[in-house]
């Protein structure tokens, strides 16, 4: 089947993506002003929202990635969360903001947490675009949120099915096999 012609469809659009990330990148930059943060995000999924999000940011801001899997180039979570790429910035003293695409099950944020936690930074809290609640395993404490969406496998706007369709501009849902 071609795989263009499944994505077509829009959940939510690039204007409407847009507003809501100027108003999250507002209410950031207040929140956090004069204070020393460090903008963590998830990979892959979060850059493109990364780059929107940073660039409305108004305040010194420190960026880093961390790269976590849980997730086997299938649409359900396999519960094992790994880092693959731990980040470059030192934490400790510091306001880190773990930047997600999408908090699903909340296993890898969860984990992260917790493992970011032992570095001792003077705060950690989460941004995320999109937010499942319905699938969620484990609590995560999410500060900033874009959106909430039904059970559905979404991509573009950096989310991915199994590496494509995170250049689309809006976001989409596919059809679980
Ligand atoms: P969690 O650990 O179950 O909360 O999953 C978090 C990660 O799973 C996200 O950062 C995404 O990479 C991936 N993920 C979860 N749901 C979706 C989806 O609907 N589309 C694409 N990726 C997803």
């Amino acid at each position: 089947m071609n795989k263009e012609l499944k994505t077509r469809r829009v959940l939510i659009s690039k204007a409407r993506i847009q507003a809501q990330v100027k108003k999250m990148a507002r209410k950031i930059s207040a929140d956090y002003q004069g204070k020393d943060l460090v903008l963590v995000g998830v990979l892959r999924g979060s850059f493109v929202f990364m780059a929107d999000l940073l660039r409305e940011i108004s305040i010194p801001v420190e960026v880093d990635f961390i790269a976590a899997a849980s997730y086997k180039g299938n649409t359900r979570t396999s519960g094992v969360v790994r880092i693959n790429r731990d980040l470059s910035t030192g934490i400790r003293g510091r306001h880190v903001l773990l930047l997600e695409d999408i908090v699903d099950s909340g296993l890898t944020l969860s984990y992260l947490i917790k493992n970011l936690k032992t570095r001792r930074p003077a705060s950690i809290e989460v941004c995320t675009l999109l937010d499942k609640k319905d699938r969620r395993r484990m609590p995560v404490p999410v500060k900033y949120k874009g959106f909430n969406i039904p059970d559905k496998f979404v991509v573009g706007y950096g989310l991915d099915h199994n590496q494509l369709h995170r250049n689309l501009p809006y976001i989409s849902w596919i059809e679980e096999e």
